[in-house]
């Protein structure tokens, strides 16, 4: 049975380690393709143009809105960011699983356009330590992760929205078991409709 491409759209904390671990994930394994979202924030020390963003002023992003180029794009500590539609539907026919790397408002957009995407959520094993990993990656200001901890208590309000919480602790473990849960995913009855619908249409040509 050959499977369609779903779309993956993975949510978490800032700080929950979400970049590394689809970096991982891609690199462990064939069949994802990571779309690289719009973005208005500047790039941090070490970001290329097209590999973690494509990076735009207002003026650009505001246009690639009226021109039906995202799928979906939230605002995110005063910034825009954005899926360009594009890449995604190219891979999805392709027959690639997609991973979108969004924030909340985001992800709930997606599963309403799209109603067999997979939500998944990544945490961190605890509190303390998200801000742990917030301060130790040392790039952004005091204020910056001040305002990312306090978005981080509202996210926790809407994890109930998504399929799967995975937690973040051992890199290794939580990228397997992302593959697995994906994997699982592909086998749910509404990812396969027009299978079950054709075995339904031969089993009547029985009767
Ligand atoms: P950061 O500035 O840390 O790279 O990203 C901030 C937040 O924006 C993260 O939660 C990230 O998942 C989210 N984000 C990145 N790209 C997109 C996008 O295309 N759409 C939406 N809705 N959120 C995004």
């Amino acid at each position: 049975m050959k499977h369609k491409g779903i779309l993956i759209v993975v949510s978490g904390f800032s700080g929950a380690g979400k970049g590394t671990l689809m970096k991982q994930l891609v690199h462990a394994y064939d069949n994802y393709a990571l779309s690289v979202s719009m973005t208005t924030r500047k790039p941090r020390p070490g970001e290329q143009e097209g590999r973690e963003y494509f990076f735009v002023n207002r003026e650009e992003f505001e246009e690639k809105i009226t021109n039906n180029g995202l799928v979906e794009y939230a605002q995110y500590c005063d910034n825009y960011y954005g899926t360009p539609r594009e890449y995604v539907e190219k891979q999805l026919e392709k027959g690639k699983d997609v991973i979108l790397e969004i924030e909340i408002q985001g992800a709930l957009k997606i599963k309403e356009k799209f109603p067999t995407a997979l939500l998944l959520f990544v945490m961190p094993p605890s509190a303390a330590e998200l801000k742990k990993r917030l301060e130790g990656r040392g790039t952004e200001s005091l204020e910056v992760i001040k305002k990312r901890l306090m978005r981080a208590s509202e996210e926790a309000e809407g994890i109930e929205n998504y399929d799967y919480i995975v937690i973040n602790d051992k890199l290794e473990e939580c990228v397997s078991q992302m593959h697995s849960l994906i994997q699982a995913a592909h086998f749910s009855p509404s990812r396969n409709e027009e299978f079950i619908e054709n075995m339904r249409k031969e089993l009547e040509a029985f009767k």
